[in-house]
């Protein structure tokens, strides 16, 4: 069997994000397999880079090499820069060069949306697999059109493929995320009393972690809020503390302390996470700035707080976890929260909330659902989840008065789920069989197609130049990638319009919509192209040959007025369109069929099959007979 290439798109596996993990284990369990030719495209970096080297699969990043590339992208806007760092950008480059068998992006529901309209992409058809966090409801619209316009979509979790089954879009499925259990563990009662005393934390403490991106949508305050809520109710005779496993300074995200002085929690209760840039020794303490001389190795200015590039080890993540006595951890919104996962992994009773891929976790009987209520995102109108800090303050009673017996029980059934769940032994089995399940693409084909497929650009820059016609000509080679000459007719008919006083703006708009009108041909059946416009329809039919072509466009002016209103539909031969295309007296230039010789199988008023309420056949007109019944004579 050939070997396939295997091209995956997400975070770089080196990040410790959410995605750069699935996407790792995700590679090394294919890695492993021996079976395929693997190649990386990771999202936020540069094309090429020799840190790349130290990965036994090919690497290549999203960003261009060249700052002077990636200035005259910012120039185009924001969102240029995003789908830039997504993989949009150097597309076509990455596909040409691997020209994969099978492509996986593993991304943000707003990632890779220019990619479904990419020529290549198109050709590559079920073998192109978006695997999308699809993390709230109600969709979005520009959600909801991915469903429309790739053959399958794969998402993280449950709540996603029903919400889709409730849309009516049955090509959604589920592979959810990858997390390695090999590090994840419960510790022995007395490795954990060691690890305690390591970092002067009383042996017989109580500590709850939360374990995320300092991200308001991550839901801190409520947890501290519950945690205060808790300890003023009951008192509580132990030493007590919040761990938030987390970067203290992120932008925009939420201030501990201040929360802290508000709920009256000492902020010596919040511990938090430190690691040596390096000797990687790692230490959990009160967050004290950042830039600290390290304890182990001594060296100056070198002990920070985590951070998504420099964060623990997973050993050194498991004893953080098992420091802990259980973990809270709530969102308003989740695509997949693989701490919870992780933790447990590490058999650690776990509080969260019921909305989007949580659910999976609150359906388990040994998972303590956290009430919440919903409100609703400014903006987006997303469902938000609103925890109940008297909801958390109960899961950390009950926790507290849990005999070891109790807990243990708990943990091992937490820890069971989990591996049947998320484990790589189970998830990347699926991802296996769905690539072994795909064809071997013939790269050279979809080249030939994709160039035969001149593609159009609707959203083409068009620069400001005074002269008229070399204006117009801009907008065919760049919109509709065509090259006129200075007698072709569709120029001519733009630059009269343009002299009697027509505005450039409009003519730039038509431009651009007979592009994407082009584009969304390929996408749709002819007929349903045709249903799906509510105008009447005039059907002008001309088969044959480039002069008698040529000739028509003469009457086209004529027939436009005769049919304010109508649409019209031309009919030739595929090779004459580029003859027809932008001629401002043609909305419509579509393939000619056999049947339209027939006008009766192609008029509404004698059929309810037909399409049309005007047919025209200009090559029979020409050669045997001039009246027909429906030119202008118009069926009701
Ligand atoms: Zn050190």
């Amino acid at each position: 069997m050939q070997r396939k290439k295997v091209l995956i798109n997400t975070d770089y596996p080196l990040l410790k994000t959410g995605l750069g993990k699935n996407g790792r284990n995700l590679v090394e369990y294919l890695y492993n397999t021996k079976k395929y030719d693997l190649y990386y495209y990771a999202c936020g970096m540069v094309y090429d880079s020799v840190e790349y080297e130290r990965l036994p699969y090919t690497v290549h990043g999203t960003m261009p090499n060249m700052q002077n590339e990636m200035d005259a992208i910012r120039q185009k806007g924001e969102y240029w820069v995003r789908d830039c760092a997504y993989g949009g950008y150097n597309l076509n480059r990455i596909l040409k060069e691997v020209k994969p068998d099978v492509f996986i992006t593993s991304n943000d529901t707003w990632g890779s949306e220019t990619y479904l309209d990419n020529p290549y992409i198109k050709e590559m058809a079920a073998n192109f697999i978006p695997h999308k966090t699809y993390d709230s409801v109600p969709f979005l619209p520009n959600q909801i059109e991915y469903f429309n316009k790739v053959s399958k979509v794969y998402v993280w979790a449950d709540f996603a493929v029903e919400e889709a089954k409730r849309l009516g879009k049955n090509n959604v499925s589920k592979i959810t995320g990858i997390v390695d259990p090999s590090h994840f563990r419960k510790l022995s009662p007395f490795i954990k009393s060691r690890l305690r005393q390591k970092f002067g934390i009383p042996e017989d403490a109580f500590i709850v972690v939360k374990c995320s991106r300092n991200q308001i949508r991550k839901q801190f305050k409520s947890v501290m809020e519950g945690y205060a809520k808790w300890k003023k109710i009951n008192n509580p005779t132990r030493a007590t503390y919040l761990l938030f496993h987390t970067n203290f300074t992120e932008p925009h995200g939420w201030d501990f302390f201040r929360f802290a002085d508000e709920l009256s929690i000492k902020r010596e209760e919040i511990l938090t996470t430190y690691v040596c840039k390096k000797c990687k020794n790692y230490a959990v303490a009160q967050f004290q700035g950042n830039e600290h001389k390290c304890p182990f190795c001594h060296q100056d200015k070198c002990f920070n707080n985590i951070n998504i590039q420099d964060g623990v080890d997973e050993e050194q993540l498991n004893e953080v976890y098992n420091l802990a006595d259980c973990m809270v951890h709530g969102a308003d919104a989740a695509g997949l929260e693989i701490t919870c996962i992780e933790g447990l992994y590490a058999g650690l009773p776990l509080a969260t909330n019921p909305y989007a891929s949580l659910e999976m976790f609150t359906k388990q009987p040994f998972v303590h659902e956290i009430q919440c209520t919903f409100g609703v995102q400014h903006g987006t109108q997303f469902k938000r989840a609103v925890l109940d800090p008297n909801s958390i303050a109960k899961f950390l009673q009950q926790t507290y008065t849990k005999t070891p017996q109790e807990i243990d029980k708990i943990s091992r059934a937490g820890r069971e789920w989990a591996l049947s769940q998320f484990s790589p032994k189970v998830v990347c089995k699926q991802w296996e069989e769905l690539i072994d399940s795909l064809p071997v693409l013939d790269w050279d084909q979809i080249e030939r197609n994709v160039q035969s497929k001149q593609t159009k650009d609707p959203n083409a820059i068009i620069e400001e130049i005074a002269d008229n016609k070399e204006w117009v000509k801009q907008l065919y080679s760049k919109i509709l990638k065509m090259n006129v000459s200075d007698n072709d007719s569709g120029l001519i008919h733009w630059l009269v319009q343009l002299q009697k006083g027509a505005n450039r703006q409009d003519i730039l708009n038509y431009f651009r919509h007979t592009a994407t009108q082009e584009i969304n041909k390929k996408t749709f059946t002819l007929e349903d192209q045709i249903k799906q416009d509510t105008n009447r329809k005039v059907l002008v039919v001309l088969k044959e040959s480039i002069g008698d072509v040529i000739i028509a466009l003469g009457v086209l002016e004529s027939l436009r007025k005769s049919y304010a209103g109508y649409s019209i539909y031309f009919a030739t031969d595929p090779i004459h369109f580029e003859i027809l295309d932008g001629n401002p007296n043609i909305d419509h230039i579509i393939p000619y069929v056999p049947f339209m010789e027939h006008e009766l199988a192609c008029v509404s008023k004698f059929n309810d099959k037909g399409l049309f309420d005007v047919y025209i056949n200009l090559g029979i007109s020409t050669q045997r007979q001039l009246n027909y019944i429906t030119n202008n004579n118009i069926c009701i």
